[in-house]
């Protein structure tokens, strides 16, 4: 019934639907399966959408003004939260063997050999090295990537540079949310030759895909998406916690990376007169991941299916304590780059196979979404809409991961640490030995 609705909407546009559309969108936020991504925002020729934080969830949502709102749809329809964006065929090509909607997919582990890097990056530095040499080969015009400043509270933001010390200065992950697609809004508009490369997760690259959908133009501006691996992004909630273990109040911050400082990386925490580091997983633990967005526990897009390159954490792979990404190509030119940036010596790469990827990294692409569908259901939660069906058998652990999921997610919200705890340890019991890895 859902799906006939959804491809009503998206095939024939049908005017009378388009009061069920604005309300959809509403819906997303109301239903809790906004990812924050800003697709929306950009994609709104009336001006009618502002992407607000709201601190009562520490995530970024959208609010439509309805008096410049004309009804159009073309919000929900670029919406990665609504849908479930891997099983929707009218939204992509087939999603292939591996999970990824590519012609190619070629498996690597491999870090940087540009050692000034290492105070910076997130693991292996491969995205940054990679994002200095589209710059300094002039393959791209300018990099977007994500932006952290502090004014009296926390602010996250996409932002354009072409400038390598600033790319290497932004580098790291940012764990909490960051609307990186409210600037596809900026780059259509601009009326000039630019192209540009887009670091992001896969809820941002399935914005972009679904985005282009509708306006083409995307594609001459973005040429190269570079997608991160992705399990959960923990909202603002979980680092104001965080900060207050350590009796420190957002408006207070001068500085905050969260990973940083060697391998495996270290969080850094400034405020006037006083630095506090803490090490990655002293902090990246149940407590904090916990407060993952609820679209995040119905996510089944953890490799980026629509990037050119997706990067993730090779922690079982570590040479002289230097770290390691997971490195997956799945663009021929993308291939050429890397492989040039290799003969240059400006990075190391070992190609494994797909199954030695899998084998290392623990599972693979849409790992345990039936499960995860079920166990949502089971606590009433709205699911993001499906296309089509998948009839693996179900996995007993899968589910009893699932639920744990949720269970320490619930547990969170009513702020139930020793119970969240303990169901925290259960989980990892049937997690076999898969932790949730920043
Ligand atoms: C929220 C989040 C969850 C992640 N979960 C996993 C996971 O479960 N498993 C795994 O293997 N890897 C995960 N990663 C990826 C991992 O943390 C590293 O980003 C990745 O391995 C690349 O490392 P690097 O050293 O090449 O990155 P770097 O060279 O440090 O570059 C990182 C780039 O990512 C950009 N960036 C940082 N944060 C964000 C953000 N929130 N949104 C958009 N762009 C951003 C930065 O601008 C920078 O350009 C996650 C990253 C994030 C941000
Ligand atoms: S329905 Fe159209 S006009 Fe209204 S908020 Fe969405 S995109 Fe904007
Ligand atoms: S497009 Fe992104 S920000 Fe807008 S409602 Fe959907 S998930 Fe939320
Ligand atoms: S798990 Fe990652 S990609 Fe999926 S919705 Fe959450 S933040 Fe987006």
């Amino acid at each position: 019934m859902k799906n006939d609705r959804l491809n009503q909407i998206h095939r024939y546009n049908i005017p009378e639907l388009r009061q069920l559309i604005v309300d959809t969108i509403l819906d997303v936020v109301r239903k809790d399966l906004c990812t924050g991504c800003g697709t929306c925002f950009s994609i709104c020729m009336e001006n009618a959408i502002t992407i607000i934080k709201n601190n009562k969830n520490g995530q970024f949502e959208p609010i439509i003004d309805a008096d410049r709102c004309i009804n159009c749809g073309d919000c929900l329809r670029v919406c990665p939260g609504f849908v479930d964006w891997m099983s929707c065929s009218y939204s992509s090509g087939d999603v292939n063997r591996d999970g990824q909607v590519a012609d190619i997919c070629d498996y690597y582990h491999g870090r940087t050999e540009d050692e000034q890097l290492s105070e910076y990056m997130s693991r292996g530095g491969i995205v940054t090295s990679f994002l200095h040499f589209l710059i300094e080969e002039k393959i791209v015009d300018a990099v977007i990537i994500s932006n952290i400043s502090f004014n009296g509270e926390i602010r996250t933001e996409p932002m354009i540079t072409s400038d390598c010390e600033e790319i290497s200065r932004r580098s790291g992950s940012l764990y909490c949310p960051v609307p990186m697609n409210v600037v596809l809004k900026q780059i259509v508009k601009e009326d000039n030759q630019k192209r540009f490369a887009f670091v992001g997760l896969p809820c941002h690259m399935a914005g972009i895909k679904l985005y282009s959908d509708i306006n083409r133009k995307i594609n001459e501006k973005i040429i190269i998406k570079i997608g991160l691996f992705c399990v959960g992004t923990p909202s603002f909630i979980a680092t104001r916690k965080l900060l207050k273990k350590y009796s420190i109040s957002e408006n207070e911050l001068i500085d905050l990376r969260y990973r940083g400082l060697g391998n495996p990386g270290k969080m850094l925490i400034a405020v006037k007169n006083k630095k506090i580091i803490v090490n990655l997983y002293d902090y990246y633990n149940y407590d904090f991941y916990s407060r993952c967005l609820n679209r995040c526990l119905i996510c089944n897009d953890n490799f980026c299916a629509f990037s050119d390159i997706s990067v993730g954490d090779a922690r079982n792979i570590n040479t002289n304590n230097h770290g390691h990404n997971w490195i997956i190509i799945k663009s021929k030119d993308v291939d050429g780059i890397i492989h040039e940036m290799e003969n240059r010596k400006i990075i190391k790469i070992q190609r494994v196979s797909g199954e030695q990827f899998i084998n290392l990294y623990g599972y693979n692409n849409n790992n345990g979404y039936r499960e995860k569908r079920i166990v949502s259901k089971l606590f009433l939660k709205e699911l993001p809409l499906y296309g089509r069906s998948e009839q693996y058998k179900i996995s007993l652990r899968k589910l009893l991961s699932a639920f744990f999921s949720r269970l320490d997610q619930n547990l969170s919200k009513k702020e139930f640490s020793n119970l969240l705890k303990i169901s925290h340890e259960i989980q990892n019991i049937f997690q076999n030995g898969v932790v949730h890895d920043p």
